[in-house]
């Protein structure tokens, strides 16, 4: 590995998981800088604002004092390009995530050659988990303690009970 290598771990963190963290953790272990980028996707509906998700994450990783949070929108492979970073970290849960992964590796790879993507493997408990599972439960009044930090279980138990208010009042 070259000495001063950052890597970027993009992500739409909608919200940020147990299973998100875990690989962050590993990727600091490994890489001097990371940078969380987190997608600002108008097409994808998320129950989190960019800015909440933004904050929500800088919570969970303030003990990490490698790792920022920052936001970009359009292509990745630009973003990249702008940043001068060309290091992708990837979380691998099980080989259903394999083919869509691979798929944007090599498309990122196509788009800019520099473009390296590393894919960590979380540890076997969070293996199950996704932001849609999570906010699944959530809606359907389970706890999610287990799987996010305490910060988004918090503010995902106050945004799921205002958002089925407001379903219940339409
Ligand atoms: P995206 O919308 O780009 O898939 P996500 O926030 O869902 O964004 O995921 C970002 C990355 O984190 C992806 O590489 C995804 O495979 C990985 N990831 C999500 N959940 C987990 C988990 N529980 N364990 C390991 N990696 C995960």
């Amino acid at each position: 590995m070259k000495k001063g290598m950052s890597a970027v771990y993009p992500g739409s963190f909608d919200p940020p998981t147990n299973g998100h963290l875990d690989i962050i953790a590993r990727s600091s272990h490994l890489f001097p800088e990371i940078i969380v980028a987190v997608t600002d996707n108008v097409n994808k509906k998320h129950i989190f604002s960019l800015q909440e998700r933004i904050n929500l994450l800088r919570k969970s990783i303030k003990h990490l004092n490698n790792v920022s949070v920052l936001s970009f929108s359009g292509l990745l492979a630009v973003y990249l390009n702008e940043i001068q970073s060309f290091i992708l970290i990837r979380g691998l849960r099980a080989i259903s995530d394999f083919e869509y992964e691979f798929q944007m590796a090599l498309m990122n790879r196509k788009l800019n050659r520099k473009i390296e993507t590393v894919f960590l493997i979380p540890d076997r408990a969070y293996t199950f988990l996704s932001s849609s599972m999570v906010k699944e439960i959530a809606m359907l009044g389970g706890d999610t303690a287990d799987f996010v930090p305490e910060c988004v279980e918090k503010e995902l138990k106050e945004r799921v009970l205002s958002l089925s208010k407001d379903k219940y009042a339409k």
